[in-house]
């Protein structure tokens, strides 16, 4: 898809409303973890060092949608921008108002006026259009670089967007770098190119294996959403976790693989326990048949050079969730080992995407992070990207 990238666009002069994604994680008014609102820096310096003024905006946590409350107000993050980051910033007086307006106009080039939490305002979520009208009077161009915003269809992502002129809409570097990347492993991966797909339910992730089937030349599944996919052949699976109303569906799954010609590679043998528990006594099955009274809660080591043979292979991996509990250090070799051969592949010139959140997690615990070519930033926006749906954030940019 086209769309217009930030150094397109004339910003001189021009006040700017920028979506970010500065949902930090916040205790007793301490930013626990400023990572978000460094990803977005190099969009918001760019503006300022251009001319531009900007009014600032992002949703934080789940407030109820009644107006302020202090829990989740963006007055940490404004301070962050003036003392951390060292920028001319202010926190608006609301979300939206004459006062905002005022606010807004009054902003000098290079200065930033951070509106207050988006969510407190329903019209937000339920992208109510006197909302989007009263966000889009603030400023006269609209840039968004909130990729993990992007799949939900509310007003500051999506409804705002038509409200400025189609000439003065752009993509934020962050959002860039997402999207050229998500799109270059779904629409035109070197090939080969092989997906790695976990976690806990394959309801989750059927858009996502579907997508890849006929796309991908191998697609490797780990997780306990292999064992539906196990059980839906006829093979035993103990007491591990299955989704009993989804064999059908695991069935289809694997016909139209074969049909598609994509190799879907399921565990050949598994880390069991008696129980989901840390110091639940562990053992390795001597084949792909999980016994009575044990569940399976990691990939094998078969299964882990089966995998490891497939990721050699290829030019462009995906991984979106782990091979198992991951949270358990018994359970972790599995993940951890992918996120190693991942982080290998990626030296040896692969391109290589992991996104979701508990992937992202893998990597970090396995401190490969730094070799991956792209951790996406959004984890329910990537998963959906690469299932192959539109996001309504995205759709907005198109030019
Ligand atoms: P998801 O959010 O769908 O990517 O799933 C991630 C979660 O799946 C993690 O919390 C894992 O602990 C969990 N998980 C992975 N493998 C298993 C398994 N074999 N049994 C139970 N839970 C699992």
């Amino acid at each position: 898809m086209a769309f217009r990238n930030l150094k397109e666009l004339d910003v001189k002069g021009h006040r700017v409303f920028l979506r970010a994604d500065l949902n930090v994680p916040i205790k007793d008014g301490v930013i626990k973890d400023a990572t978000r609102i460094k990803e977005t820096m190099a969009t918001l310096k760019h503006l300022l060092d251009s001319g531009a003024s900007v009014v600032l905006c992002s949703h934080l946590g789940r407030p109820e949608g009644i107006g302020f409350e202090a829990a989740y107000s963006m007055a940490p993050v404004a301070a962050f921008l003036e003392d951390d980051e060292g920028l001319d910033c202010r926190l608006a007086s609301a979300v939206t108002g004459e006062e905002v307006e005022r606010e807004a106009t009054a902003l000098k080039q290079g200065q930033v006026l951070l509106l207050e939490n988006l969510r407190f305002d329903k019209g937000e979520t339920k992208n109510k259009p006197d909302f989007c009208s009263s966000l889009a009077k603030l400023a006269d161009t609209y840039v968004n670089d909130a990729f993990g915003s992007a799949h939900r269809a509310h007003a500051s992502v999506a409804g705002v967007v038509p409200l400025f002129a189609k000439n003065r809409i752009a993509a934020g570097f962050l959002m860039e770098k997402e999207l050229k990347a998500l799109g270059t492993v779904t629409h035109n991966p070197i090939k080969p190119l092989v997906a790695v797909m976990g976690g806990a339910k394959v309801s989750d992730k059927i858009d996502l294996i579907k997508n890849f089937l006929g796309k991908a030349d191998a697609i490797l599944i780990g997780g306990a959403m292999s064992y539906t996919l196990l059980k839906a052949q006829g093979i035993a699976i103990g007491s591990s976790r299955c989704e009993e109303d989804k064999l059908d569906l695991a069935k289809e799954i694997l016909a139209e693989a074969k049909a598609k010609g994509t190799k879907l590679l399921l565990p050949l043998d598994h880390v069991v326990a008696p129980e989901f528990k840390e110091d639940s006594p562990a053992s390795v099955t001597d084949d792909v048949a999980i016994p009575d009274g044990k569940m399976g809660l990691d990939i094998g080591p078969e299964t882990n050079a089966a995998y490891i043979c497939e990721i050699k292979n290829a030019k462009t991996l995906i991984w979106n969730g782990p091979m198992g509990v991951f949270e358990m250090d018994a359970f972790a070799l599995g993940t951890l080992t992918i996120a190693e051969e991942m982080a290998k592949a990626a030296d040896h010139k692969a391109f290589v995407l992991v996104g979701g959140g508990d992937s992202v997690a893998a990597v970090n615990k396995a401190k490969v992070a730094a070799r991956i070519s792209h951790i996406s930033t959004g984890g329910g926006a990537s998963l959906e990207f690469l299932s192959g749906i539109e996001l309504p954030g995205v759709k907005a940019l198109e030019i």
